[in-house]
């Protein structure tokens, strides 16, 4: 649905109300188009001593042909030349380009004092990042921390990244990697989701790369020879995720109740996927979805995605709408995973990506059943990981406000209350759950498990 206010903000008259009133200025987010560079501008590197990622990070610099920057360091020159990624020297007293990204490798901050140096680094750019620009502080993951001291400092920065999302605006970013010491292989593939538009609704993120299989990729079909299946692919976000997942290269099997058949031919045929109608919450819904793929080579990439609302406040809600929530949204899944994991159904380095919501994690007034159970997805993925086998992987999305017929149902003050109160001041869109989702999906993500990553434009809901 049209957001008319950022439409209105785009007018010479909605620019002088909006500046006078200090009403939110949405910008239109850029967002991916098919074989543009991951980043389209200047990339500003920066490091600090003994970080344990650099490297890495010039490495993926380096294969999306980033045009780099550098503050004069040796120890980075040095990195820079030995990962063969050519660099230009910055300084910030001259005058120097705006960035379109930044990386910062933080994970050499072994103290609190240290903290300092993030300061030193972002002060004097804070003013030079392009509108849909991206920051992305890579850390040590606190847990695998080789002291306390340095699990503190790196804890410290939860609090830097989430503080930057809310004050740079203009559509721009601001994440936090943290990996594991010995994860320096698995980074690139969070690292080309966060610098590029890909991740243009999800900010102030922590996500965490553990060590894993390094997976080889053709960047340009991430997906490439693998078989998908969506659940709700009919509409809204699951049409979207079947799109993009189809974009990156999978065959997708488009899976919706049976009354949606007409909408599940479409969204099939133009992708050229297929499609199952069945309703998840059927006992044997595990066992057709598994005959389902055996036909396309098995299952690698299986996405949770229908859902259902059926909001009231407790003492109103009919135990028939506790009832249907729970078992679509979240048992359903769970049964559904059972069945695929014990029946050996899921190929090797499967991806099982779940979808969670903001109100699973902050609550929502007359959301009792919908809440319980989208909070019950993040308990599946954190309690399921630890259990895989075969490198499969199982993490989850939690939108905010999407624009959808789901948010296009809600009254207009509530809607415009959950539309604007996010770092971006407007809605997200279907392409932004579904590019993440990508991301969790592709095999170069070995080492992105267990997370939940909230595609919300940072909103303040239970941030
Ligand atoms: P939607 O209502 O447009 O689509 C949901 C789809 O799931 C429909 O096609 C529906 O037929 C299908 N479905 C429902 N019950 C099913 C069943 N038993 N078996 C098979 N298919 C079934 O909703 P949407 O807005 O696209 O939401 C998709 C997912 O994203 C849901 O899990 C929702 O909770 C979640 N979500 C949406 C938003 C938002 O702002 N729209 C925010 C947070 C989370």
């Amino acid at each position: 649905m049209t957001d008319q206010y950022q439409h209105f903000s785009t007018t010479p008259i909605g620019k002088f109300v909006i500046k006078h009133l200090g009403l939110p200025a949405p910008v239109d987010l850029e967002r991916y188009r098919t074989a543009t560079p991951v980043i389209q501008g200047a990339v500003l590197l920066g490091t600090t001593a003994q970080a344990y990622f650099t490297s890495a990070i010039a490495e993926t610099l380096r294969q999306v042909h980033a045009n780099t920057y550098v503050v004069e360091d040796a120890g980075l020159l040095e990195q820079a030349k030995n990962a063969d990624l050519d660099v230009s020297v910055f300084s910030p007293e001259t005058k120097s380009p705006r960035f379109k990204a930044i990386v910062f490798d933080a994970s050499g901050i072994h103290s609190t004092e240290q903290l300092k140096d993030i300061y030193n680094f972002f002060h004097p750019i804070a003013r030079q990042i392009q509108t849909s620009g991206r920051v992305v502080i890579v850390g040590v993951d606190p847990d695998r921390a080789e002291s306390v001291s340095q699990a503190i400092a790196q804890r410290a920065l939860v609090g830097f990244v989430k503080s930057l999302g809310k004050e740079l605006r203009k559509g721009i970013t601001a994440q936090l990697v943290y990996a594991a010491p010995d994860a320096a292989e698995n980074l690139a593939s969070t690292l080309r989701f966060f610098l590029s538009p890909r991740s243009a609704y999800v900010s102030g993120q922590v996500v965490v790369v553990q060590k894993a299989d390094v997976i080889a990729v053709d960047w340009s079909k991430p997906l490439s020879g693998k078989t998908a299946l969506v659940t709700g692919a009919s509409r809204g976000i699951g049409e979207a995720i079947a799109h993009v997942l189809a974009r990156d290269g999978a065959h997708v099997i488009c899976l919706d109740v049976e009354p949606q058949q007409a909408d599940l031919d479409r969204v099939a045929q133009s992708i050229g996927g297929s499609t199952l109608a069945l309703d998840i919450t059927a006992a044997d819904a595990g066992k057709k979805i598994a005959q389902a793929c055996q036909q396309q080579g098995g299952l690698d990439i299986l996405v949770h995605n229908a859902g259902v609302t059926r909001d009231k406040t407790l003492a109103n809600m009919k135990e028939q709408f506790w009832d249907m929530v729970i078992n679509i949204n979240l048992s359903a899944a769970e049964r559904i995973n059972h069945y695929l994991l014990e029946h050996n159904a899921l190929n090797e380095q499967g991806r099982i990506v779940c979808v969670s919501s903001i109100s699973g994690i902050a609550g929502n007034l007359g959301q009792t059943n919908y809440a319980t159970s989208k909070a019950g997805v993040i308990g599946l993925v954190k309690y399921t990981a630890p259990h895989l086998k075969k490198g499969i992987t199982i993490n989850a999305v939690a939108p905010g406000f999407i624009e959808t017929q789901m948010t296009a149902a809600i009254p207009f003050a509530i809607r415009e209350a959950g539309r604007r109160m996010n770092s971006m001041s407007q809605g997200g869109l279907p392409v932004d759950v579904a590019e993440t989702i990508a991301w969790f999906a592709a095999p170069a993500s070995s080492g992105v498990n267990a997370n939940i990553v909230r595609v919300c434009g940072q909103s303040l809901l239970g941030a």
